[in-house]
C-alpha cells in the first residue's frame, strides 16, 4: 500500500524548462485539490507568459539536436519510460485518483493503456519511411522524405491526465519533435510527475518541458503566436478548441485537435440486450461518464426500450459511488462544483420537458462533488442533455421507430467522434459503419480507445487522428525532392 502522503512529496511542483525544475518568474503557485474530499494535494508552479515563452526557447533549443538523435535511441528512451511507468503502476494509478477522482482501479486501466502509447511509439519511431519512384514522364526521380515538424505545443485535458499525455508526447518523441506541454490545471501532478520519470528514462534536457498555470489563455496565446513553435494539438473542448484554431491562423500552424463529442449508443431490436447493457454501462460510466467518447444519446428501438432501461436501471442502482480509493466504488466524484451544477441542470431541464427520472437525478452530500449515477428515459426533442456534452453519470434514453430515424437522430448534431451500435445483423452493422457519421465506432463494443487504433473525430469533434500508423504522421511532414 502506497502512502499517499508520501508520494504527493516525491510529485515536483515546479515548472520544468530546459531539463530544470523551476519556480515561476513570479513565485507564484496554485493549490491542486481532491475532488472527493475538497483537501488541497499540494501548490504547484504558476507559470507566467514569460515562463511560457522560456519553455518555448527550451524546445526550440533541443530540437535539431533531437531530431538528429538516431530513431533507435530514440525508441529504447520510450521502451525504456515505459518499463518504469509498469514498474510503478500503483503510484501513478494513486496519484491520478487523488487529483481527478476515478476509481482506483480505472486508473490503474488508464495507466496500462497510458503506457501503450509509449510502447506503441517506441516501435513506429524506427519505421518512419518515405518513397521513391520514377516520374511519370521517365525523366527523373520523386523522392518523398518524412521529417519531424518541428517544436509542438501540447494542451491536455483533466479527465485522463496520463493518457492524454502520453498520447501525444509518445508520437512527438518518437517523430523527433521536441515539446512544451500544458497539462489541466486541475490535474497537473500526473504529467509532472510522469515528466520526471522521462528523464529518468534518458530524456535529453529541453526536449520535454512542462509548464502548469491557472491562466492557460494568457501563456498559450504568445506560445501560439511564436513563429518557431510549428504544431499544436489539443485534446478539450470544443469552443476552446475553436478559439484556438482562429490564434493558429496567424502562424498557419499545423494543427491537430480532439474536441468534444455527442456519442449515440444505438440499441436494435436484434441486439443481445445482455452485451448491449454491458457496453452501455461501460460507455456511460467509464470515468464517471467524464470522457469525449462517453455515450452521451442513448437511442433505443421502441420494442426493447423497457426491458433494456430496466435491466440498466438496475445495474446504475446498483453502483457504488464513493472516493476512488475507497474499495468497491465504481463511480468518483465529478472533477469540481461547476461540473455538478451543469450536469444537474440538463438533468433538471430533461425532467422540466417531461423526462422520467428512473433512478439517481441529484447531486450528492459533500464533502466532495459528487452526483448520483442517474437513467432517464422519455427524455424529448429539445432537452439540452440530446445536443450538449454531458460529462457526468447521466444516462438518457430515446426510442425510435425503424433504422432510417435512428441514423437520422445520430448524426443530428455538430459533433462526429464516437457512436456505438448494438445489432446482431450483419449487414446492418455494414450499414451503419457506412451511415453514421462519426470518427470511430464501437460495433457491440462499449469501450473502443486502443493505442494502435486511430482515435479522432469528424465534423465539429476535431482534426487528425492519435495512436495508431496514423498518430506519429500528425508529428511529421512531409517533402518531395525530385531528382534528374
Ligand atoms: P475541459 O472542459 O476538459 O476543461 P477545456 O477545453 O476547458 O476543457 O480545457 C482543456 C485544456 O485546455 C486545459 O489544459 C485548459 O487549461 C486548456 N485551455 C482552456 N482554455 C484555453 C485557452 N484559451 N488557451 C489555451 N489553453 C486553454
Amino acid at each position: 500500500m502506497i502512502d499517499e502522503g508520501e508520494l504527493l512529496t516525491r510529485v515536483p511542483s515546479r515548472l520544468l524548462i530546459d531539463g530544470a525544475w523551476t519556480d515561476a518568474a513570479t513565485g507564484g503557485t496554485v493549490p491542486v485539490t481532491d475532488p472527493a474530499t475538497g483537501r488541497e494535494l499540494a501548490r504547484i508552479a504558476d507559470a507566467s507568459p514569460g515562463d511560457g515563452l522560456a519553455a518555448l526557447d527550451a524546445a526550440v533549443a533541443a530540437q535539431d539536436s533531437w531530431a538528429a538523435e538516431a530513431p533507435r535511441r530514440r525508441a529504447e528512451i520510450l521502451h525504456q519510460a515505459w518499463r518504469l511507468l509498469m514498474a510503478r503502476d500503483d503510484e501513478f494509478a494513486l496519484l491520478m485518483t487523488l487529483e481527478m477522482g476515478k476509481p482506483l482501479a480505472e486508473s490503474g486501466a488508464e495507466v496500462r493503456y497510458g503506457g501503450e502509447f509509449l510502447r506503441w511509439f517506441a516501435e513506429e519511431a524506427t519505421r518512419v519511411a518515405g518513397r521513391h519512384q520514377r516520374n511519370p514522364a521517365g525523366t527523373g526521380t520523386i523522392v518523398v522524405s518524412r521529417r519531424p515538424v518541428g517544436p509542438c505545443y501540447l494542451i491536455t485535458p483533466w479527465n485522463f491526465p496520463l493518457a492524454m499525455a502520453t498520447r501525444k508526447v509518445a508520437p512527438a518523441l518518437a517523430a523527433g519533435c521536441a515539446v512544451v506541454i500544458k497539462p489541466a490545471e486541475l490535474t497537473p501532478l500526473t504529467t509532472l510527475h510522469f515528466a520526471a520519470l522521462l528523464q529518468e528514462a534518458g530524456l535529453p534536457a529541453g526536449v520535454l518541458n512542462v509548464i502548469t498555470t491557472s491562466a492557460a489563455a494568457a501563456v498559450s496565446a504568445p506560445i501560439l503566436a511564436d513563429p518557431r513553435l510549428r504544431k499544436l494539438s489539443f485534446t478539450g473542448s470544443t469552443p476552446v478548441g475553436r478559439r484556438l484554431l482562429r490564434q493558429a491562423a496567424d502562424t498557419v500552424l499545423t494543427c491537430s485537435m480532439e474536441l468534444g463529442g455527442n456519442a449515440p449508443f444505438l440499441v436494435f431490436a436484434d441486439a443481445d440486450l445482455d452485451r448491449a447493457v454491458e457496453g452501455a454501462v461501460a460507455a456511460k460510466f467509464r470515468n464517471g461518464g467524464q470522457a469525449c467518447t462517453a455515450a452521451n444519446r442513448f437511442l433505443v428501438h421502441e420494442s426493447v426500450a423497457e426491458t433494456f432501461t430496466e435491466r440498466l436501471a438496475t445495474r446504475v442502482r446498483a453502483m457504488r459511488v464513493g472516493r476512488g480509493t475507497d474499495d468497491g466504488v465504481t463511480i468518483g466524484p465529478l472533477i469540481d462544483a461547476t461540473a455538478v451544477r451543469k450536469v444537474d441542470g440538463l438533468v433538471a431541464d430533461a425532467v422540466r420537458r417531461g423526462a422520467t427520472t428512473r433512478c439517481g437525478g441529484a447531486p450528492l452530500a459533500g464533502p466532495g462533488t459528487f452526483y448520483a449515477p442517474t437513467v432517464l428515459t422519455g427524455v424529448p426533442d429539445g432537452a439540452a442533455i440530446l445536443t450538449e456534452e454531458i460529462f457526468g453519470p447521466v444516462l438518457a434514453v430515446t426510442t425510435f421507430a425503424d433504422e432510417d430515424e435512428a441514423v437520422a437522430r445520430a448524426n443530428a448534431t455538430e459533433y462526429g467522434l464516437a457512436a456505438y451500435v448494438y445489432t446482431t445483423d450483419l449487414a446492418r452493422g455494414q450499414r451503419m459503419i457506412d451511415r453514421i457519421e462519426s470518427g470511430m465506432m464501437g460495433l457491440n463494443a462499449g469501450v473502443i480507445s486502443d493505442p494502435a487504433a486511430p482515435f479522432g473525430g469528424i465534423k465539429q469533434s476535431g482534426l487528425g487522428r492519435e495512436g495508431g500508423a496514423e498518430g506519429i504522421g500528425e508529428y511529421l511532414e512531409t517533402k518531395y525532392t525530385l531528382i534528374v
